[in-house]
């Protein structure tokens, strides 16, 4: 469905649920310098593509305003791709455009993406009084055989000096990624990547585990045999070495693949968490306002056009429920599990719940979940197999 087509069969709704609840919007901007040999993201290097993406970008931001009347952003997340590769003046006129068509919450967080070797000081310092407040940076790795591996474009010594940067920009939060899985790494080197970007002073690490499943250069490689990726146990072992050390640090594992020290969460990244509403704009992009979910699903030139297509769910109550574990046991909070059996009396869906009910305690038998009073948390077993549990809710 296309969105003028969209807006005349949803507008009204989307309008109402818009005004409830103050929004997150997200901004898929798909700009790289090169291509990491992991990546399945949509993203181009091709400059010339940029100028109409972002004509096309400050269209779409207009648009959404007008049809959620301005609502209040209380989150505001830019990533991708690489946002740190457009230049401030480029960053200011969308920027312009969201402060415009918006209403930006005077405590909002507002993140940016960033990669080391894109980006100096100055626009750095100019890109935070622009309204930027937190930075979230694509570390990766501090091994430089693996950095290279990986096709990034930056030594380890520009990561930290990126972050170190950041510091002198003033950002009031700084997050780093790291991966896990890759080739050579050990609980030795893993951790000692993530304490030498904590003494750089972030107050954030997201964890990945390398996903190989759709094609790359990476997957080539390890499908010819030329790189060997870490066993299952191995990666367990690299993801287990920071649960039991980060919190030494003062990081809290909040989410499966999240640490942040207190006050310090992804407030944009826990709305996809809590099921709060959001707004994402760009290819791949996706949203969740009042009882709808849809994403722009095309190619980047596609939506450059203005043809981007949306696929649209409706969401039920049911559905609604379901989403609840689904999405919830991913942090560490966990969810209220006799709030759930309250909501499925009021839905009629008492069967389910009993199954459900049933293979929790399975899985509690396993060590893969704890319930602890009313609430139904992971353990750090259940986390590594969370795809399992998971299975469970869809
Ligand atoms: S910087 Fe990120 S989005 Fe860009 S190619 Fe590398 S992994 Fe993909």
């Amino acid at each position: 469905m296309e969105l003028n087509e969209f807006e005349k069969q949803f507008g009204a709704d989307l309008k109402l649920s818009g005004g409830q609840k103050p929004l997150g919007l997200y901004l898929h901007i798909p700009f790289c310098k090169d291509r990491c040999t992991y990546c399945s993201f949509v993203r181009t290097h091709e400059e010339e593509s940029r100028e109409p993406f972002i004509n096309m970008l400050i269209k779409e931001i207009d648009q959404w305003g007008q049809i959620l009347e301005r609502p209040i952003l209380n989150t505001i997340y830019w990533g991708g791709g690489t946002p740190s590769v457009l230049s401030y003046e480029e960053a200011s006129q969308i920027y312009r455009t969201i402060q415009t068509s918006f209403t930006i919450a005077s405590n909002a967080e507002q993140t940016i993406e960033a990669n080391p070797g894109t980006l100096s000081l100055e626009w750095l310092k100019s890109i935070r009084q622009l309204g930027f407040n937190r930075i979230s940076w694509g570390i990766q790795t501090l091994q430089d055989d693996l950095l290279k591996s990986l096709g990034r474009i930056h030594s380890s010594k520009e990561a930290l000096q990126a972050l170190d940067w950041s510091q002198e920009a003033e950002f009031k939060h700084v997050s780093g990624d790291l991966i896990l899985g890759l080739p050579n790494q050990s609980p030795e080197s893993v951790y000692a990547d993530a304490l030498r970007i904590i003494d750089c002073g972030i107050d954030h690490i997201s964890i990945y585990l390398l996903d190989l499943d759709k094609a790359c250069g990476l997957k080539t490689e390890v499908d010819a045999g030329r790189l060997i990726l870490p066993s299952e146990d191995e990666v367990a072992s690299l993801y287990e070495i920071l649960q039991d050390k980060l919190p030494n640090l003062g990081f809290t594992s909040y989410e499966i693949s999240n640490y942040a020290k207190e006050g310090a969460e992804s407030q944009h990244n826990l709305k996809y968490w809590r099921r709060y509403p959001y707004l994402g704009l760009g290819p791949s992009a996706a949203s969740h306002v009042g009882h709808l979910r849809w994403t722009s699903d095309v190619s980047i030139p596609t939506w450059t056009q203005g043809s981007g297509r949306l696929t649209i769910q409706s969401l039920d109550p049911i559905d609604e429920w379901m989403e609840i574990p689904l999405l919830g046991l991913r942090l560490d909070e966990g969810i209220d599990w006799n709030d759930l059996s309250i909501q499925s009396t009021l839905l009629k869906v008492e069967p389910l719940y009993h199954a459900w009910t049933n293979k929790m305690k399975e899985f509690e038998t396993n060590g893969l979940v704890v319930f602890e009073g009313p609430r139904l948390r992971l353990t750090t077993k259940g986390r590594l197999l969370s795809n399992q549990i998971f299975q469970m809710f869809v």
